[in-house]
């Protein structure tokens, strides 16, 4: 007891205007405390240790209060609750329950509340039908909480049982017992019991309405979410806070609805509201969703404080809207804030240097996640293999499969390496991996056979195509639009294009621009004009402003001869503002990345690259090598064209790497864009005349040249 009085040298004495009925009022008996019990109170309110709480509790046993006085004994148990003792608030509810005939509903709902508060919810609905075996008094205290627990663990049986009681008991009106009842059913996602509740009730407070958005919210189903809201605020007056604005702010990313995203913005700057870290996270989050990370990144850089999800969120924003290279820096900056890389931050970085495709780099990220001990999944194991596969080291992306436990491969490490040998144009071994993937019991899912028909595609395994195509049917897995594009490429290159658009017409649902886009794509390769249009027509239409169809159609037409269409397609573009997206490649040169434009007039290495590319073409010409003068721009001469294709970016890189790279090292080069003809063709006799190695990842696969052939078979 002598300590106690430390405790109060510092502060007030007594204050009878203090609240010291705040749960007793809420309570169904009347209770006026005397002097002894306030001076308790606010010694209880002061108390902020459980050392002392405890000297507080054994005081309170010692001059009996405990059980005398239900308010100090619930303060008590709010107390032991708050510092993560449950056990000797429990302790402390049964001793006082000992002391009388039956418990009070008071004193259970005290227990209640701590329980439902920290997720522990078959204590909790052990205590309601404690309440109810004994006859306590069960009230609209006692309700929400129950609810809660269930919502928290998803009980809907149990739930739904309370809720009858509520209803037999005369709650089933009461704007506590409603609004617990709406937020569980909105977080086990029965919508229709939900949207039931909500609409018929008579007042509805702004965590009603929060719940109700937030339900949609998750179950994404952005656009109620948006109509609710506006909804409140329109007919119900009610100002957004901050837990319905990450909710709205969420919804709106999900729609990528930049204009509503703006609004979004400025509500929550004019509330002030973003100065809250997690208003301000979402408020991030949503522009990347929009593709904006400009203003993603002007968010980022006003916050006051910033978490881990804060620089997870930027990381990922960025990896997703394809500025891996910001994400990079970024990383390093974020390496010498004081907010320390998770798994989910290496998850991100991994994809990153897959989206890039640097070995290197990518190496780099994996001795990081290694030598700070992160624990690795599977997860991450598989976005370890995904970045070794399309960083053309398919053998390390093998042997990162097989150290996964067979136990521990979920279907994502099958689809991965599936989709690894498919890249690489390793069909049969794709194949295999299908089989053992359902030997071994792991059902195949819709990515599983995005990944296994794109690999039939870019080996050109027609049949094998046909019968997974099938089995999907068989497996009842649904069929998406993805999963058409892939088998409309892959009956496109093989030259089957009617049935390629007969399959096109078949389906359910009107197909998205991948799926045209596939066949406009073998309109090209084979050179079918009139289906060519048929594929524009329906692409231009769904995607008006995307340069890629324009210079696929004009294409076509120039192989064709057709130059007033070309010339009209090119008026197009230029009138809509559109310009052919710029064509460079990377190479690897040891641990640096070295970049070359078309006719690069920049690059440092340029005089000697551009005069091996010349000596090379006189070699390649000598070997039989004819150039392809249709990969050139048609409105210049014959000998200007020639020049030209020399110097297309991925030459100029191949052509540094035979002059730079150690003879037994492998050529690696990237393109942001899909390699031409011509180049593919120099590349064959470049790995023949030089002995060389040359691997090749352009925008839609590898190429492996070896030995004066290629591992797509000229099938790409
Ligand atoms: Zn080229
Ligand atoms: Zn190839």
């Amino acid at each position: 007891m002598h300590r106690l009085g430390s405790l109060l040298s510092h502060k007030p004495l007594l204050n009878p205007r203090a609240p010291l009925y705040s749960l007793i009022s809420s309570s169904t008996f009347s209770y006026s405390p005397n002097s002894i019990e306030i001076f308790y109170d606010h010694l209880l309110k002061s108390c902020n240790g459980s050392s002392s709480l405890k000297q507080i509790h054994s005081a309170l046993t010692t001059t009996g209060l405990i059980t005398t006085s239900p308010h100090l004994g619930a303060q008590i148990i709010i107390k032991y609750a708050k510092f993560d003792d449950l056990n000797r608030a429990r302790l402390l509810f049964d001793n006082i329950n000992v002391c009388y005939d039956k418990p009070t509903s008071f004193l259970c709902n005290t227990m209640i509340r701590a329980y439902a508060n920290v997720g522990q919810c078959f204590e909790t609905l052990k205590l309601y039908s404690f309440m109810r075996k004994t006859g306590t008094f069960v009230n609209n205290y006692t309700y929400p909480f129950v609810f809660k627990a269930c919502a928290l663990n998803l009980l809907v049986r149990e739930g739904k049982v309370v809720h009858g009681d509520a209803l037999k008991n005369g709650f089933g009106s009461d704007l506590y017992v409603e609004a617990g009842l709406v937020d569980m059913y909105a977080k086990c996602g029965l919508f229709v019991d939900c949207r039931k509740i909500f609409d018929e009730m008579s007042t509805k407070d702004l965590v009603c309405w929060t719940a109700m958005i937030t339900a949609y919210e998750q179950a994404e189903k952005p656009e109620e979410a948006l109509i609710l809201f506006k909804k409140m605020q329109q007919e119900e007056g009610l100002l957004a806070d901050s837990i319905a604005v990450v909710s709205v702010a969420s919804a709106v990313g999900q729609l990528g609805d930049v204009r509503n995203a703006h609004t979004v913005h400025g509500y929550a700057f004019r509330k002030s509201l973003i100065e809250e870290l997690c208003v301000g996270n979402s408020i991030l989050a949503m522009h990347t969703k929009c593709g904006n990370t400009e203003k993603a990144r002007l968010v980022f850089d006003m916050m006051m404080e910033r978490d881990v999800i804060s620089w997870n969120s930027m990381l990922s924003g960025y990896t997703q809207n394809g500025q891996a290279t910001e994400a990079l820096l970024l990383f390093d900056e974020m390496r010498d804030s004081d907010c320390q890389p998770t798994p989910v931050t290496a998850l991100i970085m991994v994809s990153a240097c897959a989206y890039l495709g640097f070995r290197h780099l990518g190496r780099k990220f994996h001795d990081f996640i290694v030598d700070s001990r992160m624990e690795i999944d599977t997860n991450l194991s598989n976005a370890l293999m995904d970045m070794y596969a399309k960083c053309g080291d398919l053998e390390k992306a093998v042997d990162l499969f097989n150290g996964i436990p067979p136990t521990e491969r979920n279907a994502g490490s099958w689809n991965v390496l599936i989709s690894g040998y498919g890249m690489h144009g390793h069909g049969k071994e794709a194949l295999e991996l299908f089989s053992r993937m359902q030997e071994e019991g792991v059902e195949p899912n819709h990515f599983t056979f995005t990944s296994i028909l794109s690999a039939c595609s870019h080996a050109g395994l027609i049949d094998e195509g046909r019968k997974c195509f099938a089995e999907m049917k068989r497996l009842s897995v649904t069929l998406e639009d993805k999963h058409h594009a892939c088998v409309v490429d892959m009956l496109g290159r093989a030259g089957l294009l009617q049935e390629a658009f007969d399959l096109i017409k078949e389906m359910p649902s009107p197909p998205s621009d991948g799926v045209w886009g596939a066949l406009l794509l073998a309109c090209k390769i084979h050179g079918n004009m009139e289906l060519g249009k048929t594929a524009a027509s329906n692409l231009l239409q769904l995607e008006p402003n995307h340069t890629g169809y324009y210079v696929l159609m004009s294409n076509i037409y120039a192989a064709s001869n057709k130059w007033k269409e070309v010339w009209k397609l090119r008026q197009d573009m230029k009138n809509k503002g559109l310009k052919k997206p710029a064509a460079f490649s990377m190479i690897e040169y040891g641990k640096d990345i070295l970049g070359f434009h078309t006719a690069d007039q920049e690059n440092p290495y340029r005089h000697e690259v551009y005069k091996k590319m010349e000596s090379l073409a006189i070699e390649m010409k000598m070997a039989g090598y004819v150039p392809d003068l249709s990969c050139a721009l048609h409105d210049v001469e014959e000998e200007d064209k020639e020049r030209m294709l020399n110097y297309h970016s991925e030459k100029l890189a191949v052509a540094f790497g035979v002059l730079k790279i150690d003879p037994g090292m492998v050529i690696r080069v990237t393109k942001n864009l899909r390699v031409c003809n011509d180049c593919h063709s120099a590349f064959k006799y470049i790995s023949h005349i030089y002995q060389r190695k040359i691997i090749v990842r352009d925008a839609n696969r590898f190429h492996h040249f070896q030995g004066g052939t290629c591992s797509c078979k000229d099938y790409w």
